[in-house]
């Protein structure tokens, strides 16, 4: 501290200019972020193993930050869920990954689906079926082709709520994902209940996957628990021609990841996709 004579002392807290304060200026900025029309979405492809087919694409949200430039969600997305500000950012998500889905298929990808992801905050909302169905209906979208990717930590967060939430999201036909599994700690007997469509294994245990060894055991494992619970199986974070080979022999019957397609802007992806016609 310093001196100032009679009015006192100036407080010099040097922490205070750094993390806190970037912080801060983040969170102003992101509660304009949607008004501005700051955010984007770009699309990863989900591939059938086999044959390399394209089953649908995953949303995945950045921010166009008017000076920071293109913002990975890991930036913002844990201050937007502490703020709530990942309520009304998450509902522009599910309308604006609807209305690219309808625009597709008004230009013949019928066959496409779309996953969106959740946040735990949204996941616990109750407005959420009503966003969800408003969209749908908005954007002529079978209930179907839409995806939701729940966490597998945020599943099993409250799993008795869990069961409830996606068996009335199950009730209007949209599908559910556990994303990220293997990371968290399931409960079988939740996990038996829960009315999912697929597993995504964590890509940590992509990574570093050979043909045997820890990896490929906990893969088999995860493969054995999904056929078991009549559940497809997801690997994301394929990289490489060999763990694409080794999945597929697993048995993971989708694979996601920079090998099969990065994630790419809509513009981008409408433009390699052009149908003859
Ligand atoms: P996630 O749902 O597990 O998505 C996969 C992440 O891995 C994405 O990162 C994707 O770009 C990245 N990825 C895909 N393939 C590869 C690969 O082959 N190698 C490597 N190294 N990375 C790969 P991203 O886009 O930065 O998103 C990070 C996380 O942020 C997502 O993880 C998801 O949990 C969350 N997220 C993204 N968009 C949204 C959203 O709209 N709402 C919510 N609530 N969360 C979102
Ligand atoms: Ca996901
Ligand atoms: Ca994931
Ligand atoms: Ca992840």
């Amino acid at each position: 501290t310093k001196h100032t004579g009679r009015n006192g002392y100036h407080f010099f807290q040097p922490s205070m200019n750094t993390f806190a304060q970037q912080q801060l200026q983040l969170m102003n900025d992101l509660w304009m972020a949607v008004e501005r029309q700051e955010l984007r979405l770009h699309y990863q492809p989900k591939c059938q193993a086999s044959s390399g087919t394209i089953m649908g694409f995953e949303a995945l949200l950045r921010w166009e930050h008017p000076t920071k430039g293109l913002l990975a969600p890991d930036v913002f997305l844990p201050l937007a869920e502490k703020t709530g500000i990942i309520i009304p950012m998450g509902n522009w998500v599910i309308n604006e990954a609807c209305r690219q889905l309808s625009e597709w298929r008004s230009q013949g990808q019928l066959e496409w689906s779309m996953a969106v992801n959740l946040s735990a905050l949204q996941f616990e909302q109750p407005m959420l079926l009503d966003t969800v169905l408003a969209c749908l209906e908005r954007h002529h979208i079978p209930a179907e082709m839409l995806i939701l990717e729940v966490t597998e930590t945020t599943a099993m967060h409250n799993p008795e709520q869990s069961v409830e939430v996606l068996t009335r999201l199950t009730e209007l036909g949209v599908k559910a994902s556990i994303d990220d599994f293997g990371t968290g700690y399931s409960s079988l007997l939740y996990l038996k209940r829960l009315p999912a469509c697929e597993l995504k294994i964590d890509r940590a245990f992509v990574k570093e996957l050979k043909g045997e060894g820890e990896d490929a055991t906990i893969v088999s494992a995860i493969v054995a628990l999904a056929r078991t619970l009549n559940l497809r199986v997801v690997a994301e974070g394929v990289e490489t021609q060999a763990q694409l080979e080794f999945l597929t022999q697993l048995g993971c019957n989708t694979l996601q990841g920079y090998l099969l397609g990065k994630p790419e802007s809509a513009e981008a992806i409408t433009a390699s996709h052009q149908k003859a016609g």
